[in-house]
C-alpha cells in the first residue's frame, strides 16, 4: 500500500458507521415507511469525496442503509471513515478490522477531531475541517509520510468549498438529504463542542453556491425533505435574511416547491418576525432549538444567556404561528440545577406543546469549556468512572470498547461528579422521559401543536411526494391499529386533524408516525434507568466529593 501515491488511481471506500437504532436522531424505521432505507444521507463523506483527488474511484457504503459489504472492503485500497460520538464504537470496530487485515484506514469528522487519541490505531487521523486538513494529509503522503495525525486550526473559506459528491448515493435511499450553508456559531455555551470545532465566527457559502447544491440534489431526483445542517442557521442572521432566504424562496417557488426544509437555530429566531416570515415563504417546516432548560439561573451558569431573554413557551408559540414545527433539546444534570427540575421541565414541554423533545443527561464532551473546567475542579470522570486528574488526558489511555455508550446524548451522560445527588438526577430524568413519552401525553401534544399552526392553502405536491406520503400513511395506520395504547388516540387525532386542512393533517401524521420511534426509544431508556441500573451508576465516593464541589461551584458561579 505504501508505494501508492495519491496522484495514482486510488480505490477509496467511504464507510459511514451505523447509529444505534435507539438514538433520538435515527428514525430509520419510520423513514422506511416512506420507502427510504435510512433517515439522513452521509453529507460528511460526500463532502470528503469532493475534496479528495477527483481521479480516485469512490464507493460509499452507509451502514445505516446497507449491510456491510465484504466485496467492497476487498475492492478498495484505502478506507475513509467519518463520524460523530454516537458512531465511535463502530469506527473503532472497523479500525481493528482494518489493522488485522492490513488495510489502510483514515478517520476524520467531529469525534476524531475532538479526541484523536481514541483513534490512535487508525493509520491516519485527519482532524479539523477537511477543506484545509485533507490536503495536508495528501501532501504528507506525497512526501512519503502517510501515517499520523494531520490537522490545523485554520478555518476554510466556505465559498471555496466544492459541491458534495451527491452522485455517490441513491437519493431514494434517504428520507432527508443534507445541505450546508454555514459553519460556526456566535454564542458561547459552555458545554458546546461546535464552537471549538468550527469557531464563533460564522462562515457562509454564497447563495448561488448553495442553490447550485440544491440544483444538484434536485437533478439527481430528490424531492421532499432537505435538512440545512448548519450549526446555527441564523449564525449570520443579516446574510440569511438579505441574501439566502430571498434566493431560496425564488428557487423553490420557480420549481413548484419540490423541497421543504428543516434546520437548527438559536432561540432568538423567534424574536425576528421578518426572518420567520421569510422562512415560512421558503417552505421551512422544522426547526431544532437547543432549549436545554427553562431555568434562567441554570442557563446563565452554562453561559446560554441568549435563552433567558424571553420565556421559552412564548418563543415556541411564536415560531409555531409561522407554520414551523419546533423540535428541541433539553439537558438534565447542569451545575446549579435544583431538586424538582423534572416538574419544571415537564411543564415547559407540555405548555409549549413540543412533541419531539430530546431530553438527555448532560455530557461533558471532549474539548469543551465544560470538560476543561470539570477537569480543573477534579470532577471529570473517564469511561471507567474514575476521576481524571488535572493535566491528564481523559482518552489517551486505552478505550474499553465494551463501555463505549452508543445511545448518543440521552443516557450516556453525567461523566462527571454533579453538584447534586446523582440518584436524584437519574430519578427525575426517568420521570421526565416516562411522562412526556406516555402515549396520551404525546398524542395530546400533537393536537395542541398542530392546532396552533396557521392554515395554509394546499399546494399540489410532486407525484413522488404523494407516493411517499401514501405509502407512509398506510404503514403508520397499520402500526397504530396494532398498538393497543395508541389505537384510539390515533383515530381521535386523525378525526380532529382532518378538519384542520390538508397541511396540518399531514404534519400531525408525521408527528404521530415519529412517536412509533420515540415509544421504542423511551421504553429502552426507562429500562436502562431501572433501580438496579441507577445503583450501578452511583459512585460510592461521590457524596464526599460533592461536598468539596459545592465550595468550588460557589467560586465559579459568577460565569
Ligand atoms: S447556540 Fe448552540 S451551537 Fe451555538 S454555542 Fe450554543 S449550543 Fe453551541
Amino acid at each position: 500500500m505504501k508505494f501508492l501515491s495519491p496522484d495514482q488511481n486510488i480505490k477509496c471506500l467511504l464507510l459511514y458507521p451505523e447509529f444505534s437504532s435507539f438514538s433520538f436522531w435515527n428514525t430509520r424505521e419510520i423513514s422506511r415507511f416512506t420507502g427510504a432505507k435510512a433517515t439522513a444521507a452521509p453529507l460528511s463523506l460526500m463532502t470528503v469525496a469532493a475534496i479528495m483527488p477527483q481521479w480516485w474511484e469512490f464507493k460509499l457504503l452507509d451502514l445505516n442503509a446497507y449491510a456491510f459489504d465484504e466485496a467492497m472492503w476487498e475492492w478498495c485500497d484505502i478506507v475513509v471513515m467519518s463520524g460523530m460520538l454516537p458512531q465511535q464504537k463502530g469506527m473503532l470496530d472497523y479500525i481493528d478490522k482494518a489493522r488485522e487485515e492490513g488495510k489502510y484506514i483514515v478517520v476524520g469528522g467531529p469525534d476524531p477531531s475532538s479526541q484523536p487519541d481514541v483513534y490512535a490505531k487508525a493509520n491516519a487521523v485527519v482532524t479539523g475541517e477537511g477543506e484545509i486538513t485533507l490536503p495536508i494529509w495528501l501532501d504528507s503522503w506525497r512526501n512519503g509520510i502517510m501515517d499520523g495525525v494531520f490537522g490545523s486550526d485554520e478555518k476554510p473559506d466556505l465559498t471555496q468549498s466544492p459541491c458534495p459528491r451527491y452522485d455517490l448515493i441513491n437519493m431514494d435511499d434517504y428520507y432527508q438529504v443534507g445541505v450546508q450553508y454555514a459553519r460556526g456559531c456566535p454564542f458561547n455555551c459552555e458545554f458546546c463542542d461546535i464552537i471549538e470545532l468550527f469557531g464563533r465566527k460564522p462562515r457562509s457559502k454564497t447563495p448561488e453556491q448553495f442553490l447550485r447544491e440544491l440544483d444538484c440534489i434536485y437533478n439527481l431526483g430528490h424531492r421532499g425533505y432537505v435538512e440545512i445542517v448548519d450549526d446555527n442557521f441564523i449564525g449570520n442572521k443579516r446574510l440569511v435574511k438579505r441574501e439566502l432566504l430571498p434566493a431560496l424562496i425564488a428557487w423553490n417557488k420557480a420549481r413548484g416547491f419540490p423541497f421543504f426544509f428543516g434546520t437548527e437555530a438559536s432561540m432568538n429566531m423567534a424574536d425576528d418576525d421578518v426572518l420567520m416570515q421569510l422562512m415560512q415563504e421558503a417552505n421551512f417546516r422544522f426547526v431544532f432549538l437547543g432549549i436545554e432548560t427553562p431555568d434562567p439561573e441554570t442557563l446563565l451558569l452554562t453561559q446560554k444567556s441568549q435563552n433567558t431573554m424571553k420565556p421559552v413557551t412564548q418563543r415556541v408559540h411564536k415560531i409555531l404561528s409561522y407554520g414551523i414545527i419546533v423540535t428541541a433539546g433539553f439537558i438534565v444534570g447542569f451545575d446549579g440545577e435544583k431538586p424538582g427540575n423534572d416538574r419544571v421541565m415537564i411543564d415547559c414541554i407540555e405548555d409549549s406543546a413540543i412533541c419531539m423533545a430530546m431530553v438527555g443527561l448532560l455530557v461533558a464532551l471532549p474539548n469543551t469549556q465544560l470538560s476543561r473546567r470539570l477537569q480543573k475542579e477534579g470532577r471529570l470522570l473517564n469511561f471507567n468512572g474514575e476521576l481524571v486528574a488535572e493535566g491528564e488526558s481523559v482518552f489517551a489511555a486505552h478505550v474499553d470498547k465494551s463501555k463505549v455508550e452508543v445511545v448518543d446524548q440521552t443516557i450516556a451522560g453525567l461523566n462527571f461528579i454533579p453538584t447534586r445527588d446523582r440518584a436524584e438526577i437519574l430519578r427525575e430524568y426517568k420521570n421526565i422521559v416516562a411522562t412526556i413519552y406516555s402515549p396520551k401525553a404525546y398524542m395530546d401534544r400533537v393536537l395542541r401543536m398542530v392546532s396552533q399552526m396557521p392554515y395554509q392553502k394546499p399546494k399540489l405536491p410532486h407525484w413522488k411526494l404523494i407516493r411517499k406520503s401514501l405509502r407512509g400513511a398506510y404503514h403508520v395506520f397499520t402500526r397504530m391499529m396494532a398498538h393497543s395504547q395508541l389505537r384510539w388516540l390515533f383515530l381521535r387525532n386523525v378525526f380532529l386533524c382532518l378538519r384542520l386542512g390538508s397541511h396540518r393533517f399531514e404534519l400531525a401524521m408525521t408527528l404521530m408516525a415519529v412517536f412509533l420511534h420515540f415509544d421504542k426509544q423511551s421504553k429502552y431508556l426507562l429500562t436502562r434507568l431501572s433501580h438496579n441500573d441507577i445503583q450501578k451508576r452511583l459512585n460510592p465516593e461521590e457524596s464526599s466529593r460533592r461536598l468539596e464541589v459545592g465550595s468550588v461551584k460557589s467560586a465559579t458561579s459568577g460565569l
